[in-house]
């Protein structure tokens, strides 16, 4: 038997061992130990982890790269991000919308990130950054899974075009519902748009997942009402609430309602810690709150939380790379949560949750899946996260799409060794 691709000597997520993996067809056909066949290529793994590939399920790929276009976000606020995303709107051109993202792709693949959920900003009569990323997904699909959400920047109900633009927008094909109750003018009104835009992923038969409460205001609870329409409408799975940061401020007693709340809808939940720890708590003076949701109090009730990048280089944050691990790291440290299985968690929360939350068909590590699969230097995933392990290769559907060397130091240090790999300090026992 001949076989097209076999990666030999993998540890796998779940921590088994010496496991080959066979490919045929774009898809895994075995996953064993010793697999007696022979392939056109064979991948020895060394031990290292061999996973399923990063997904991001929150992000926005018509502003990423545009960082200092037209200036710099000098308070760092959310609001300040908006007010210059909204300067730079009127300037883009399709060209340079999908060039920036196609860029962005670029550095994904080498990150071994394959999937992205992306908003696209509907709040632009001409709908350029939704045409233009509508033909970079399609330019994309052979090597990255490009999902787009109809987002109203600057209010589904407060700019006066918005509502027309999203129903545009989702009449050309864009995938997902998005809304942001929040900056709408008021309180009802947010409750309002809530409503409506849960009335359209029912009746259009879509998923829907809006931005809710990113802010540090404890009375913003719009994932309240959000969940009651999800639950009125029977969207369960099919919603998602990002940010929910304004439930780090929340009164306690409040939050043992509202939970449970979430629990009972069904809706999954996106934190965005890389975002979220630099924008939130920005008008307090010390002590300044974290701007994280509860994650370990959602996931003791059972909802289902994965974790998004949000931005890269752009006028919110002026960091980043596309790199999945960096935003599990920055979770683990801002919530905090620290235990070895929290930290696991954080892994799988990049990519096996998000992958579920963009409903990606045959994604995983698992017979019949598509071989689409990333070698960490890394021994596990805990020591992926610690490390944000270099991507040795990157692979989809059976093919190789990226590779770099290891990551390995040479010393000169008297009486020392010669070289390091960061991989090596694992700990042992
Ligand atoms: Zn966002």
């Amino acid at each position: 038997m001949t076989l097209d691709l076999i990666l030999r000597n993998a540890t796998l997520p779940d921590g088994r061992r010496d496991i080959d993996i066979g490919v045929e067809g774009g898809r895994i056909v075995a996953i064993e130990r010793n697999i007696e066949a022979s392939a056109a290529l064979e991948i020895d793994a060394t031990g290292r982890l061999v996973s399923p590939p990063f997904v991001d399920c929150h992000f926005h790929m018509d502003a990423t790269l545009s960082l200092g276009i037209p200036r710099m976000n000098v308070s760092g606020t959310l609001l300040e991000g908006i007010a210059l995303w909204g300067e730079l709107k009127p300037l883009l051109t399709h060209e340079a919308v999908a060039e920036r993202a196609l860029r962005y792709c670029d550095l994904a693949v080498a990150q071994g990130l394959l999937a992205v959920r992306s908003h696209v900003d509907v709040c632009d009569d001409r709908l350029v950054a939704v045409e233009a990323l509508l033909d970079v997904q399609k330019r994309v699909k052979p090597y990255l899974d490009l999902q787009l959400v109809a987002f109203p920047q600057d209010g589904y109900f407060r700019s006066p075009t918005a509502a027309a633009n999203l129903e545009r927008a989702l009449n050309l094909g864009v995938d997902v519902v998005g809304g942001i109750p929040h900056f709408e003018r008021t309180m009802a009104e947010g409750a309002a748009s809530v409503t409506a835009l849960c009335e359209i992923a029912a009746r259009r038969g879509l998923p829907i997942d809006l931005h809710c409460d990113e802010s540090d205001d404890p009375m913003s609870r719009h994932v309240e009402t959000f969940a009651a329409e999800v639950t009125r409408l029977g969207l369960g799975a099919r919603a998602a609430g990002s940010h929910l940061t304004s439930m780090h401020s929340m009164d306690n007693y409040y939050v043992s309602k509202l939970i449970p709340l979430i629990a009972e809808s069904g809706m999954r939940v996106i934190a965005n810690p890389l975002i979220n720890i630099t924008l939130q708590g920005r008008h307090d003076g010390y002590p300044r709150r974290r701007g994280m949701t509860r994650i370990p109090e959602l996931r003791a009730a059972g909802i289902a939380v994965a974790l998004g990048q949000d931005c890269v280089m752009d006028p919110w944050y002026g960091l980043g790379g596309a790199d999945m691990l960096d935003v599990s790291h920055m979770a683990v440290h801002a919530q905090p949560m620290t235990s070895r299985e929290a930290i696991r968690w954080s892994f799988d929360a990049v990519t096996e949750f998000p992958a579920r939350v963009m409903g990606l068909e045959d994604y995983g590590l698992k017979v019949g899946a598509y071989a689409d699969l990333v070698v960490l230097q890394a021994a596990d995933p805990i020591e992926a996260v610690r490390m944000r392990a270099q991507r040795l290769a990157v692979i989809r559907r059976g093919n190789i799409i990226a590779s770099a060397p290891p990551r390995i130091v040479e010393l000169n240090l008297p009486g020392r060794p010669k070289t390091l790999d960061p991989a090596d300090y694992a700990p042992r026992g």
